[in-house]
């Protein structure tokens, strides 16, 4: 078997899009383990969503982002507690105030060293960003939701609920319709299930589900996925449709008490064929695993 080799998950400043007034993205360019970075402006401070993998990326970012702020405040938030979206943050302590959701303070807390562990072991790029990385204490923490006023444009921070973790926070800028998701979308590839039983079993399929439903009402008009292009409103309803299909799919066939290995394979052929151009096909798999876990009879 060829053994795949991850590319170094850089952060790069190139193609940097601006979404709207004073709202940039910094896009993936879909490497995988590099998240969309978003920096978001008002006229008192800039609030910066997610740091890249590791201290090297961070400060990429924090040097950016003092640039784009230009003398305004910093805030720095993630979407969720994964490496690549929140491995960075000790670089911003003394720079940004950095404000999350308690749900994953807790994650990053609890999950953090055992993932910063299981990382290095994707290989040598990864490791390599990895070294260094302590673990942040954010400054301010919220319950459930929090509206951010930058001056002149006021974020909303709100945390889903337990779905692609148990931390998940989705940052929405009404007044230019953008909505961050972090990982509870991904544009091009399947939803990424973070199902690693014994280890860790946070991913939730149903409730997860529930969390797009609401998220697709809300019907944004630009949505930056955790990775992947930056779309529409369509980017969120893809991620409904999957879950729901993937969920039908493994409980019909678990209602027959057909083996999980048997119904992964089933399903894991038919969303393919859905599908064609998704990556992250690994990622079907687990799904099916989870939802297994999650099926009431
Ligand atoms: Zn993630």
């Amino acid at each position: 078997m060829a053994e795949f080799v991850l590319p170094d998950p850089v952060v790069q400043l190139t193609d940097v899009q601006e979404l709207a007034r004073d709202l940039v993205v910094i896009p993936n360019r879909r490497v995988p383990l590099v998240p969309n970075i978003g920096l978001i402006g008002g006229t008192r401070s800039v609030l910066v969503v997610d740091t890249g993998m590791g201290t090297a990326n961070a400060e990429t970012v924090l040097k950016f982002a003092a640039d784009f702020a230009n003398g305004r405040r910093l805030y720095l938030t993630t979407t969720h507690f994964h490496p690549e979206h929140a491995f960075g943050a000790q670089v911003f302590a003394g720079e940004a105030t950095f404000l999350i959701n308690q749900a994953q303070a807790e994650d990053l807390k609890v999950k953090g060293p055992g993932y910063i562990e299981m990382f290095k072991g994707l290989g040598e790029s990864v490791a390599r960003r990895l070294e260094g990385v302590r673990l942040a204490t954010p400054d301010v923490v919220y319950d459930h939701e929090h509206d951010l006023d930058l001056g002149g444009r006021v974020v909303e921070l709100r945390a889903t609920g337990r779905a692609h973790s148990k931390g998940d926070q989705v940052i929405t800028v009404p007044d230019a319709g953008v909505m961050f998701t972090g990982d509870l979308v991904e544009a091009g590839q399947f939803a990424i299930f973070p199902w690693f039983p014994p280890h860790d079993t946070d991913v939730s399929g149903t409730r997860w589900l529930a969390v797009m439903d609401r998220l697709a009402a809300e019907s944004p008009r630009v949505v930056v996925p955790g990775h992947g292009d930056v779309g529409g409103p369509q980017l969120l309803a893809d991620v409904r449709d999957y879950l729901q299909l993937l969920r039908d799919e493994t409980w019909v066939r678990r209602d027959s008490a057909m083996s999980e290995e048997t119904i992964a394979e089933e399903v894991a052929a038919l969303m393919i064929a859905r599908h064609p151009e998704w990556d992250g096909q690994e990622w079907i798999e687990k799904g099916v695993g989870c939802l297994c876990s999650e099926h009431t009879a």
